[in-house]
Order: C-alpha cells, then sequence, then structure tokens
C-alpha cells in the first residue's frame, strides 16, 4: 500500500458530492443495527445459539468490559455513562461484573482462548488502582487468557498518573489508548474536557520508557471552535507524540439521543464542507508522516497490528469501531455491553442501578438471533467497511448464493454511486473508490435491508 496514492486535495471530494449523501445513517458496528435488536426475544433460544459456538472447536474469545462511570461528562459525549458515583456503587459494581461472568462461563466454555481483552466506557479508570487490579485478577481466574492477547483499555489522561500507568502494565495490559479528541485549549474549554497537553506528553514518554509502544489517540473532527488553523497545530503536535494508532472520529450530534450535546449548539458547529477540510487536512498530515489509512478512520503507523490486519484481511469491526482478529466471538459484560456470539446479539440493560438488580439473573433487555439473510449481509458490509473490497465469487461459495441475482436491486442502486465515482463494479468484485471511501456508510446503507422500514432520524450524519 503507498499512502501517497491515496492522497486528498481539496477539490477531491466535490460538494455536490457532499451535498448529495449528507444524510443520515449507521455506523455499521454491527448489522442489523441495535435499534433492530428486539426486546421481546427467546433468551433460551439465544443461549442455546450461545452453546453451539462451543463446539467442536470453539473459536477464540474477544472480552469487551464496560465501565459505566466518569467524573464528569464531556458535552460531545456519546457513550454510555454516568457521573456522580460514589466508591460504594462501583464496587457493588464490580462484584457484579464477576456474577456476570460466572453466568456467562456457564453457557460459554471457559477453556476457550481469550484473545482479547478491551476495557471501555465511560472511563475505566475512573477506577481506583486497587479495583482495577481486583477486577482484572478476577478475570484472569475465570478466563482462559492466550499468552498473546491483546489487552486494551481507554485511558482518560486526566485520571491517570504514571504510577496508575505502571499497575496497569504489571496487570499485563498492552495497548493502551488515550482519549484526546483535541489539543487546541478553546475547543477543550467548549466541550468541557480540558486536559494539558503536557501531561498527555508526559504519560505516554513514561510508557515508552517502560517499552510500551502500542499507544493509541481518539482524536474528533468537526467540534466546535475547530478552524483550520488550530486543527493543524492539533495534528502536528499528535504526530510528534507519534502514537502507533489513530482513531480520528466524526463528531456525532445527535442530542436527540444525548441530550446534553444540546449545550454545544451555542458555538457554531463545523459544516459538512468545513468537516471534510478538517479531515482532509489531518489525512494529508498523517500520511505525510509515515501513517497508513485504515478503514473509514484510523491511521496507523507499518508496525501497528492494524496494518498487518489490513494486509491479512484480518481487520475487523465491532461495537469499539475497528480492531484486529477478525472471526472471535465477542462477549460483552457490564451496563449497555453488546455481545456478538455466533449468530446473535444481546445487550445487557443500561442503567447502572438495574444492572446491579438484575446482575445475579438476567441482565439482557435487548436481543436478536440472525436470519442466514443477516448474516450474508454482515458479512458483505465487514468487507466492505475493513477492506472496501468484496469478492463475489469468494460471498458467492460461502453462502450459496449468484450475486447479480440475490441482489439485482441493490446493484440497480449502486448504479448512481458507480456514475459518480464511489463504486467500481465488475462481474467478480465490488471495490470502493479511494473517493468512495468517505461515503462507504452511504454505500453501505444500499445493502441495508432494514433501513427502509427503520427511521434514519435516529442516526447520526455519514460524513
Ligand atoms: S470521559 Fe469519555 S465516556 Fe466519559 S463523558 Fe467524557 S467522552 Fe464520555
Amino acid at each position: 500500500m503507498d499512502p501517497k496514492s491515496k492522497r486528498l486535495s481539496p477539490d477531491t471530494v466535490p460538494s455536490r458530492l457532499l451535498k448529495k449523501y449528507y444524510k443520515s445513517g449507521p455506523r455499521y458496528t454491527s448489522y442489523p443495527t441495535a435499534p433492530q435488536f428486539k426486546s421481546e426475544f427467546d433468551r433460551e433460544a439465544v443461549l442455546a445459539e450461545w452453546r453451539k459456538t462451543n463446539l467442536p472447536q470453539g473459536k477464540g474469545l474477544s472480552l469487551y468490559i464496560h465501565i459505566p462511570f466518569c467524573g464528569k461528562r464531556c458535552l460531545y459525549c456519546g457513550c454510555y455513562t454516568e457521573t456522580g458515583h460514589k466508591k460504594d456503587t462501583v464496587k457493588n459494581y464490580l462484584e457484579a461484573l464477576q456474577i456476570e461472568v460466572d453466568r456467562t462461563l456457564g453457557v460459554i466454555d471457559p477453556k476457550r482462548s481469550l484473545e482479547q481483552l478491551a476495557l471501555g466506557g465511560g472511563t475505566p479508570t475512573f477506577l481506583q488502582p486497587e479495583f482495577m487490579a481486583e477486577l482484572v485478577n478476577g478475570l484472569k481466574k475465570s478466563f482462559n487468557f492466550s499468552s498473546a492477547a491483546e489487552r486494551s483499555l481507554e485511558i482518560d489522561p486526566r485520571s491517570v498518573n504514571n504510577d496508575y500507568l505502571d499497575a496497569l502494565i504489571e496487570l499485563g495490559f498492552n495497548r493502551f489508548s488515550f482519549g484526546v479528541q483535541d489539543l487546541d485549549p478553546n475547543v477543550q474549554k467548549n466541550v468541557g474536557r480540558v486536559q494539558p497537553e503536557e501531561k498527555i506528553v508526559a504519560l505516554l514518554e513514561h510508557l515508552r520508557k517502560r517499552g510500551q509502544n502500542a499507544i493509541n489517540i481518539d482524536l474528533i473532527y468537526g467540534l466546535p471552535g475547530q478552524t483550520l488553523e488550530s486543527y493543524a497545530v492539533t495534528i502536528d503536535k499528535v504526530i510528534k507524540i507519534r502514537p502507533s494508532r489513530v482513531a480520528l472520529f466524526g463528531y456525532a450530534h445527535v442530542p436527540w439521543v444525548s441530550p446534553h450535546q444540546q449545550a454545544l449548539e451555542q458555538y457554531s458547529i463545523p459544516t459538512p464542507e468545513e468537516r471534510m477540510a478538517l479531515f482532509g487536512l489531518a489525512y494529508n498530515k498523517f500520511l505525510d508522516r509515515g501513517y497508513a489509512h485504515v478503514g473509514m478512520d484510523h491511521f496507523a503507523l507499518p508496525d501497528d497490528e492494524l496494518i498487518k490486519a489490513l494486509k491479512s484481511r484480518t481487520l475487523t469491526r465491532n461495537f469499539m469501531g475497528y480492531t484486529t482478529r477478525r472471526g472471535l466471538d465477542l462477549i460483552g459484560i457490564g451496563a449497555s455491553s453488546i455481545s456478538s456470539v455466533g449468530a446473535t446479539y444481546a445487550q445487557n440493560v443500561k442503567d447502572v442501578a438495574k444492572y446491579l438488580e438484575q446482575a445475579g439473573t438476567d441482565t439482557w433487555v435487548k436481543a436478536l438471533i440472525l436470519t442466514s439473510e443477516d448474516l450474508l449481509r454482515r458479512e458483505l458490509i465487514l468487507d466492505l467497511f475493513c477492506n472496501f473490497y468484496l469478492d463475489l465469487s469468494a460471498l458467492e461459495q460461502k453462502f450459496g448464493i449468484g450475486f447479480a441475482e440475490h441482489f439485482a436491486p441493490e446493484l440497480e442502486k449502486l448504479k448512481e454511486m458507480q456514475q459518480d465515482g464511489l463504486i467500481e463494479i465488475a462481474p467478480d468484485h465490488l471495490r470502493v473508490t479511494d473517493l468512495g471511501r468517505f461515503f462507504i456508510r452511504n454505500i453501505c446503507m444500499t445493502f441495508d435491508q432494514y433501513l427502509e422500514a427503520d427511521s434514519q432520524a435516529r442516526y447520526s450524519k455519514t460524513l
């Protein structure tokens, strides 16, 4: 992959296309998407599907633990989290997590290899170091961790110091994901998340001194107050820090889902054209300095696992975004977490108080068993989102279909995108063009069987 071959120039994305494709639509961290999960479902049938995944030789596992606590709400936040909780609730929550783990391992064979652990939130480092140790040591006793397992967590730089990082290394964490968003003091003030750059730099330097180089930085473009000048400064500083991976997310303004975001409407929120210019600026700078573009919104240095996954076509996408090690069954533990095991999705209750009440019995509030048509479309959307390429004969063989007949209406709809230069349609493959990568959500929406029946208004904008 030659990064320079994918260089954007300001006129690469014509504003005619931005206007045309500026719609609401899913980010496809699952297919079918979460609004399709049913609150009326057959729990025993879902559990039976889970048991099936243990045999004949269960796939590896990916474990996600949700910590739904934060000190203060950032105004752009779209995650499920609660503020104002004290030590007692946190302690009770950790006990409830272990109870849910025990229940889960009554269904999923505990001997299955755990290949990936991710702690997200909320703020996992809201936990005091001794609580973090209790949680992780409990997980180590319960699951069969592979020696090569990736163990990652999200870190709010405001909530840790060097001692806490040392404790995380001792517990076995080997990938550290820092929520940075923007380094500009004015933007930080607008979004209610003030975190000095010097502190972030010092924390990363400490990790490096300890031999830890798998460091992610999350950034957001499209926040109120961002200008091309200010964002250029932020990106230059981030490049100087040299994380191995950067996630560059577009701000999703969905105040009907997250009402606290209304507070940002007092500032001017960047338009689609301004958003694309911010993204293009960051894109060019990252590619100039040796990062490769991965998927829709990630950048990585050549030795990062994400690049290896891209090359070996094992890049995947789940509720945390792009990740490595495709094909694992994902178990979500904790309030609001979602599991994706075999042909099922199951979502936990969001509210912490309810989660604590229900942990011993049943925390699922929504679930879905996928049909064979869902499984086919899930694979197709995953391939397009991760590889920007679809091998039609491989899909035909795997699912026993003829692509052209099965997807005749979709192919008809795609013709317009083909004319707009977003996708190449050939007898044996579909290929998303460099321009089409910026419209990948729109392209995948063509294959979403539920979208027309669903209200698109609930989703964020696709660009
Ligand atoms: S720290 Fe993260 S999860 Fe918590 S409010 Fe801020 S963005 Fe949301």
